[in-house]
């Protein structure tokens, strides 16, 4: 046996296993950051609607409740905080659950356009204060049956649709068409609002990602609704994606399977 060659072997068997070890130190590192990240941008999501029902009560408890329009206005304020802090849990338990992969999709057919009617007429009252007008540009005169979660994709159009209207200028329209492709097929939901810049467009489906802060709170916005959006198409293993035009308008469309 020769000795160097022995020697050689050991230590290229060494340095595999440094290199394995770093790997693994540098995803645990990965994983930390990440959960860091995540628990660091909870907190601060939660932090205005706490601090802003403690200035209410503080507001009320001070004098406040002996005048009844203060009352009133102090008390409609603190709901509508509560129910951001509700929207943010909500949002925040589809995330965890679409994230660890604990999610179990409900697989079924229903008709699509079908589907996308209902939310027409749930999400109406959404549209009307801005003036926005939501609608089915090429509607289908035939059902279209897909194969999918059908709660899941309620969430996912209602999520697109809503955000059509929040990021959308007044008297604005948001479009939404099918494209019927022989195994799948596409839906999409276009509108003429602000639109996105190139540099923040890869970004957007990322968790807590916002190109601005302030308007999309301002909607009542939490930045997880897109990647609560893209993981559930991701799940379904269909696709989505994003073309827009600052100030000029932003088309999302995803795939998904049709049901023979
Ligand atoms: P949010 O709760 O902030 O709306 P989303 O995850 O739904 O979070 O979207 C992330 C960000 O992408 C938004 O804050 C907004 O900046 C941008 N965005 C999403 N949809 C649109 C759209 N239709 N037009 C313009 N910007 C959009």
């Amino acid at each position: 046996l020769d000795p160097n060659s022995l020697l050689l072997n050991v230590k290229f068997e060494v340095e595999e296993w440094a290199k394995t070890q770093m790997k693994e130190i540098e995803r645990l590192k990965e994983l930390e950051k990440y959960r860091k990240d995540f628990v660091g941008n909870v907190s601060h999501e939660l932090k205005t609607p706490i601090f802003n029902i403690q200035g209410y009560v503080l507001t009320l408890l001070e004098g406040g409740l002996d005048d009844p329009k203060i009352n009133k206005l102090y008390l409609k304020r603190t709901e509508k905080s509560i129910d951001r802090m509700v929207s943010i849990v909500e949002d925040l338990e589809s995330i965890t659950k679409l994230e660890s992969g604990e999610l179990k999709l409900n697989i079924t057919r229903f008709d699509i356009v079908k589907t996308v009617e209902e939310v027409l007429e749930m999400e109406h009252w959404q549209a009307t204060e801005s003036k926005i007008s939501v609608q089915i540009v090429n509607k289908p005169d035939r059902p279209i049956y897909v194969k999918a979660d059908k709660k899941r994709i309620l969430e996912v159009v209602t999520n697109l649709i809503v955000n059509g209207i929040k990021y959308g200028k007044k008297k604005g329209n948001v479009n939404i068409s099918f494209y019927d492709l022989e195994d799948n097929i596409i839906v999409e939901v276009a509108d003429d609002g602000i639109g996105i810049e190139k540099k923040d467009l890869p970004r957007i489906f990322e968790r807590f990602y916002r190109v601005d802060k302030s308007r999309s709170r301002e909607q009542g916005g939490t930045g997880l609704g897109l990647s609560i959006v893209k993981h559930i198409i991701e799940a379904h293993n269909q696709s989505i994606n994003v073309r827009s035009v600052l100030d000029k308008g932003t088309t999302f469309n995803f795939t998904l399977e049709k049901a023979k």
